[in-house]
């Protein structure tokens, strides 16, 4: 592995650092937020004579980017990791202190996406020092990505446009060049309450809903696993929450749900409320009672697609290649910061170290040598730009 220039215990050091920093997103559970590791951040950057620009994009909430910059003519490529994480889980013990087993850096955040953010950090200051360095390269860690991708999201809304992107999530370092967006939505089934001794005075909210979501099983998501992307699969959709009634000796006059798509790149709002009231419709002719009302989306966040032959792919491939061989290029169901850069127009690829199946769970960690490849594999890409 070509990666001498990136030290283990430095690693495992900034790493550690990021992981003893508490930035659970304020917005879930009790987190403090990204401020103090924005701050440890900017401070990493400045030590290395850089001057990092620092925005809040809400309150105590930054956004931290710094650019070094390249021969005239030469791209322009940032790197982009989150700095936010998900609240502890329930047992987690000590999940603020890094704790090191074998190879493995257990701690909340240590796969998503501190592992990432620290590799890209290693990365840049390894490359700084070198004559034969062309490209401007740019790392951003930005705030909020596990609600709302607020900070990757306020970066694009800014005009920042480099060349292309790679965004730092675990995808155990393949090169991921395409992910579903994500729509969710509440529908809200009406009727009309009485005294649960007269039901039939009544009409019962909960069993209308019942009838929408079996067309939604039934009619719909046969239909969706019909449409299939190559790298992404079909389309998903999944019934998360159900809310109704009052009392047990009431007839609800109200029940609603709340229902997460998954989004292949080409699907829009409008086409997902299309298909709802095409499964609707029947029901609709059936019922005259039938309520429902499609309320627009709470959360809409685009796919991301970048050609398999775009030169961010290719670069990404290769450096890949180079230090740890051959990895697919491929798809992933779940949603990142590329959602928000790609819809400004930037491509992107989404490569990290870790699996993302250890992400958000109890059990959270990352193996070392991972992230010592990531960082030599930004390394490689920070230099061939
Ligand atoms: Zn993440």
């Amino acid at each position: 592995m070509s990666s001498g220039a990136i030290d283990r215990t430095e690693v495992v050091d900034v790493l550690s650092d990021l992981v003893r920093i508490p930035s659970v997103n304020p917005h879930m559970g009790s987190g403090t937020g990204e401020g103090a590791i924005a701050r440890y951040l900017t401070d990493r950057l400045r030590g290395l004579g850089l001057t990092p620009s620092v925005t809040e994009v809400q309150a105590g909430r930054p956004n931290v980017l710094a650019t070094v910059t390249g021969k005239p003519g030469e791209q322009h490529i940032l790197f982009e990791a989150h700095t936010d994480t998900v609240p502890p889980s329930h047992g987690q013990a000590d999940p603020f202190t890094p704790r090191l087993e074998g190879d493995r850096l257990y701690g909340r955040g240590s796969c998503d996406t501190k592992a990432s953010i620290a590799a890209m950090f290693m990365a840049l200051r390894s490359v700084l020092p070198l004559r034969e360095r062309g490209a401007t390269i740019s790392v951003a860690f930005t705030m909020g990505e596990e609600l709302g991708h607020e900070g990757a999201g306020h970066l694009a809304a800014s005009g920042f446009r480099p060349d292309a992107a790679v965004v730092g999530e675990p995808t155990s370092l393949d090169v991921v060049s395409t992910h579903k967006g994500i729509a969710r939505w509440r529908m809200a089934a009406t009727g009309r309450s009485a005294h649960s001794s007269n039901p039939e005075q009544g009409c019962n909210a909960i069993v209308k809903m019942a009838t929408v979501i079996r067309a939604l099983e039934e009619r719909l998501i046969p239909r969706l696993r019909q449409g299939t992307h190559p790298l992404l699969g079909p389309p998903t959709l999944s019934v998360g929450r159900i809310e109704g009634g009052l009392q047990v000796n009431v007839v609800p006059d109200r029940c609603s749900i709340e229902v997460d798509r998954r989004l292949l790149p080409g699907e829009s709002w409008a086409i997902v409320q299309g298909e709802l009231e095409t499964a609707l419709a029947p029901l609709r002719a059936e019922d005259p009672d039938l309520q429902v009302v499609i309320e627009e989306p709470y959360q809409l966040f685009g796919s991301m697609q970048t050609p398999a032959d775009a030169p961010i792919v290719r670069l990404a491939r290769e450096a890949v290649r180079r230090i740890d061989g051959e990895h697919p290029v491929r798809g992933v169901a779940f949603c990142t910061d590329a959602a928000e850069l790609s819809r400004a127009g930037i491509p992107c690829v989404v490569l990290g170290p870790g699996d993302i199946a250890q992400a958000h769970t109890s059990a959270e960690c990352v193996e070392v040598q991972q992230v010592m490849k990531a960082a030599a594999i930004y390394r490689e890409m920070m230099l061939a730009a």
